[in-house]
């Protein structure tokens, strides 16, 4: 990418998040992400362009440094900053302004900075030479999969009833959303097929912001928010049908929508359990526990046979869980320990550098919340690294993990479908007790999976505070609501 050479024509608009805005190249697997402000702020920005570079190179920092030594780092494309013409990021920002969603709009794409991260696009892999049927990447924003310790939380409820699911009441009640979704991440995180394939479906159902479908790089399937209407599912089972119709070694045209979302589900459950090389064994702590089921999921653990298996230790949803966990006291338990740091910064404010409150994130921090005494010493260290441990915890609630489905082209499908045959004979030995009829008949569509984390950016010191307001807010609406609401 010439730096010096950059054309708004070349980008199109890709995406947002609440914090960012990202735009990708026509040709190249590329995406720019640059930053948002607040509208009201938008004729002063809140920051120099000084500031929003440090900003940018932290978040670079966080993602190569530490979260992708926690995640893994086959998972992880930190990117790089760039320094855009000013004169370029101005025609991008007016070219794009009218495929923004509206409600999106209460924030401004950075204009003034000229500062944005530069990363590989993600929806457009080149795993295999270009076959003639473009990849399909899934992107599932996952958020927490395991209940707090009843150690360090006031109100009961929290270790029986997940935070997603007592926030989708939050949300509905606020009207932020006008349905609740029956998505529980407990499921998703389970290593239990069935309730994995059970999490998948209410995903696509009601996708909010945890689910979107690209192919060949377009987003085909999301949801919008505030709007009465579900999104489109005849469109993405239109757009799904050419790459599931295969069932019994056949071309079969007459494949049933419901068969069609069945084996896409089943792919994508596949891809997310697979280990991607290592030992792949099998851990599942969280169940013994008895954390890792949710009372408001709507999935019937009588439907449960063959008990929960645990997630693979290399898989990716088993990364992102181990590294949640690290939220080891909850907000309710973490909060003093956030005061007691405060108050340590206010005594001796050159301590902020020294304790690495705001980076930088380097080999030191991630050193600093690994080696955390296991008893709190009452040091400032202890609750320092338990910060830190809180804050690593909070990026990984709210990461993304794009799955790419890349078709297998035909000599490569001969070769896997030998591979499969055993895949199809664990797929059957599990699936044919339970849903016989659906699923005696199939053979995985042969795909090339990668999974890729993505939303890695440190979450600031300072918004603990709100975290907890919010943490009483929304178990005190489900205290009032919960239950009630269908
Ligand atoms: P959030 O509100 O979830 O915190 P954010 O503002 O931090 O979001 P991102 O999630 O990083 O922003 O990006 C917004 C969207 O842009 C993503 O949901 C995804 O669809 C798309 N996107 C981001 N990075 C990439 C990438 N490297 N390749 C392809 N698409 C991407
Ligand atoms: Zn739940
Ligand atoms: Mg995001
Ligand atoms: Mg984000």
């Amino acid at each position: 990418m010439e730096l010096d050479k950059m054309d708004e024509n070349d980008w199109k608009y890709h995406g947002e998040g609440n914090k960012s805005l990202v735009v990708s190249h026509v040709q190249h697997p590329r995406v720019l992400r640059l930053l948002k402000y607040p509208a009201e702020d938008s004729e002063n920005p809140p920051q120099t362009a000084e500031q929003a570079y440090r900003q940018i190179q932290n978040i670079v920092d966080f993602s190569s440094n530490v979260m992708s030594s926690l995640l893994g780092e086959k998972f992880i494309h930190s990117g790089e900053v760039v320094k855009l013409p000013l004169e370029f990021v101005r025609q991008l920002s007016i070219k794009v302004q009218h495929q923004r969603p509206a409600w999106r709009c209460d924030k401004v794409m950075d204009i003034y900075s000229g500062c944005a991260l530069c990363l590989p696009n993600l929806t457009s892999p080149a795993l295999h030479q270009p076959t003639h049927t473009p990849p399909l990447c899934i992107e599932i924003k996952p958020k927490c999969g395991f209940l707090p310790s009843p150690k360090h939380v006031s109100k009961d409820i929290k270790t029986k009833v997940c935070r997603y699911c007592m926030h989708q009441h939050y949300k509905v009640a606020n009207g932020k959303w006008k349905r609740r979704s029956f998505y529980c991440p407990l499921d998703l995180f389970s290593g239990n097929r069935q309730r994995m394939h059970f999490a998948i479906r209410h995903l696509i159902e009601e996708p909010q912001n945890n689910f979107k479908v690209f192919k060949g790089g377009q987003c085909i399937y999301s949801s919008k928010e505030g709007s009465d209407e579900s999104p489109d599912m005849n469109s993405l089972l239109h757009h799904l049908r050419p790459y599931f119709l295969h069932t019994n070694n056949r071309m079969n045209s007459h494949v049933t929508s419901k068969a069609v979302l069945n084996d896409f589900i089943q792919v994508l459950v596949n891809a997310l359990l697979s280990s991607g090389g290592g030992d792949g064994s099998v851990v599942a702590d969280r169940q013994a526990e008895g954390r890792g089921f949710c009372e408001a999921s709507i999935f019937n653990k009588e439907r449960i046979r063959h008990g929960s298996r645990g997630l693979p230790s290399d898989s990716v949803l088993f990364r992102i869980l181990q590294t949640q966990m690290l939220d080891t006291l909850d907000i309710e338990g973490l909060y003093p320990l956030y005061r007691q740091v405060e108050q340590h910064l206010q005594d001796f404010p050159k301590e902020r550098t020294r304790l690495q409150i705001e980076g930088p994130y380097n080999e030191a921090f991630l050193e600093k919340l690994q080696k955390c005494p296991s008893e709190n010493d009452g040091s400032v260290e202890y609750a320092v690294a338990k910060v830190h441990q809180y804050r690593v915890a909070m990026t990984a609630k709210d990461c993304s993990i794009m799955v790419a489905l890349v078709p297998s082209s035909e000599e490569e499908e001969d070769n896997e479908r030998c591979e499969n045959k055993i895949l199809r004979k664990i797929n059957t030995t599990v699936y044919c007790l339970s849903s016989q009829r659906q699923l005696r008949d199939f053979r995985p569509p042969a795909f090339s999976y990668s999974a890729s984390i993505l939303d890695l950016d440190p979450k600031p010191f300072d918004s603990i505070p709100r975290q907890l307001r919010l943490d009483q807010k929304i178990v005190s609406c489900y205290l009032r609501t919960g239950g009630a609401l269908p």
